[in-house]
């Protein structure tokens, strides 16, 4: 373990000492508030003579918020989180932080912080919008809008307790979206910093100096976790924002936005660079007040873009529409629209919906995963028909997942109004996230021109174009026109909106091709599909 040489942790460290010294063992996006108050109740049970746990207000709904109080110096440090429900990676390293401190008290950077400070923590300043998950309270108000209207009991008690300790320092705790990126260079913001201005002028006052200083530390502190992935956030000033206007009634103010998670770590990443960022802070300005740090090194970092950056970008391939027979250069990219809870596995909601972002040109985009695909076209999927309430027997997951692997996204089910009800039910309960999707039809004259009667054969996998068409019903295919069948529903006079477009969900077949992209039945195979954002694979049946 590195140690600086007085014998106490360097930021490294506290890096390392995280995963065993974290006090919530649950993710951020995870933790309600009835579990963030028991947090609380057992951490002051833990250190009961050196914390202090205040009910300071209540939400607009009831809800207790707490203040934690730790360490005996004369200079307070305000720190809250949460202000906006939906942005909680904050909350869990501020008990974390606390616990750390106190655990190791006898160490002497630990040792310094508490006695030079006195450390006044806030997590989860907006319960009410954190147990929806939402941003604004429950008024619907933005209480970072509200720091001078003080609609909001949230909005007034911060400023109470503010205007009562007037502290040397403050962090304000948000999370940002996930997809911004650091300046042009492509690659996503973990963390933006802001050295909060007091005024519309951003004059550099002693006490934005010293956030300058802290940024500058913080920089240095998670480099090593997270380089490149640091930005800065947009500087202007917001006249109603509490950040803003703390720091003109004299409490310079530091932003914290956690924002993408670094690749292949996991989601509570976030919770532990705060935890370092917040110690690697406190801990230098009980040093000697951050003197080592170069605030140039805060005003070089990129500027937060958004934007330009989505969670897989396919490049190089081309793409064919519906009706036509020539495939057009185009990139794809697309979002995959997982809210935190379900990246964290605690979310009651199973609907994942993906949005495309971009066909065209992605030379310039990001991206979390991206998909060489040249020689590779891009389709609709297929859709078909079946028609009556009988062929339920054979609907079964088993088989959507057969078609699925034929390309197949959509299954057009025909049956009359007596069984409209019971073949709702029957849909909803099939499929599901990388499946096709059963829509039931009452209109025999709106079905696609490929009507199945049964399953695909089961040794049927994604082989040639001309198979595929043929296990789909497709008669006599000659030429690439013949998917057209597979697209355009029979009736209709004209064919249906292209869904590869900007904004519908993520749903595309890739298929070999020449290196011009020209697609032929007998040499092209089907490579991949997507269905919703999800790739399908080619597992084994799911029984
Ligand atoms: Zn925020």
């Amino acid at each position: 373990m590195k140690t600086y040489p007085d014998g106490s942790l360097a930021s490294g460290s506290l890096y390392e000492v995280w995963p065993e010294a974290r006090f919530v063992k649950m993710a951020a996006a995870c933790l309600r508030h009835a579990d963030l108050l028991e947090y609380l109740r057992a951490l002051a049970a833990r250190f009961p003579d050196s914390i202090e746990l205040e009910v300071v207000g209540h939400s607009f709904l009831g809800r207790a918020i707490q203040m934690l109080t730790l360490g005996s110096g004369p200079n307070k440090v305000l720190l809250w989180s949460q202000m906006h429900g939906d942005e909680p990676s904050a909350t869990p390293a501020l008990l974390d932080i606390a616990s750390y401190l106190l655990q190791y008290a006898d160490q002497p950077e630990a040792r310094a912080v508490l006695q030079n400070f006195t450390l006044l923590m806030i997590p989860m300043l907006n319960p009410d919008g954190a147990e929806v998950y939402q941003r604004r309270n429950a008024q619907g108000i933005d209480i970072n809008r509200d720091a001078l209207q003080l609609a909001t009991p949230e909005g007034r008690l911060l400023k109470r307790i503010r205007d009562e300790h007037q502290p040397m320092l403050a962090f304000t705790l948000h999370d940002q979206d996930r997809r911004k990126v650091v300046g042009k260079t492509g690659q996503v913001a973990n963390i933006a910093l802001l050295s909060v201005a007091g005024d519309e002028w951003q004059t550099l006052t002693l006490g934005r100096l010293r956030t300058g200083r802290a940024c500058a530390a913080i920089v240095q502190a998670l480099t090593p976790f997270i380089a490149g992935g640091i930005s800065r956030y947009d500087e202007e000033w917001s006249p109603r924002c509490f950040g803003d206007n703390i720091t003109a009634w004299g409490t310079p103010v530091i932003l914290i936005e956690s924002g993408g998670r670094p690749r292949g770590r996991e989601v509570t990443e976030l919770t532990r660079l705060n935890f370092v960022a917040i110690l690697a802070v406190l801990q230098g300005l009980a040093r000697d007040d951050l003197a080592g740090y170069d605030p140039g090194v805060y005003d070089a970092l990129p500027l937060n873009r958004e934007e330009s950056w989505s969670d897989v970008v396919i490049r190089g391939s081309h793409v064919l529409l519906p009706g036509s027979s020539r495939a057009f250069r185009a990139d794809l990219a697309f979002d995959v629209l997982q809210n935190d809870r379900q990246v964290a596995g605690c979310s009651d909601d199973p609907v994942v919906p993906s949005q495309i972002i971009l066909v065209g040109d992605a030379f310039t985009h990001g991206a979390g995963t991206s998909i060489e695909a040249f020689g590779k076209v891009l389709l609709t999927p297929f859709k078909v028909a079946v028609r009556g309430w009988p062929q339920r027997h054979w609907l079964t997951q088993a088989n959507l997942a057969r078609l699925a692997r034929l390309g197949v996204g959509t299954v057009c089910w025909e049956v009359s109004a007596s069984n409209r009800g019971e073949a709702l039910a029957h849909a909803a309960q099939s499929g599901g996230r990388g499946m096709p999707r059963i829509e039931v039809h009452a209109d025999p004259g709106n079905l696609p021109a490929a009507v199945l009667s049964g399953p695909p054969t089961p040794a049927e996998e994604p082989g040639n174009l001309a198979g595929i068409l043929q296990a789909l019903g497709v008669e006599d295919a000659e030429d690439v026109t013949a998917l057209a069948k597979l697209w355009v529903p029979a009736a209709a006079d004209k064919p249906e909106t292209p869904p590869l477009i900007k904004d519908r969900p993520a749903s595309f077949l890739m298929v070999s091709a020449g290196a011009d992209g020209q697609v032929d039945l007998a040499a092209s195979r089907l490579v991949a599909v997507w269905l919703d954002g999800q790739q399908v694979t080619a597992q084994a049946d799911p029984q």
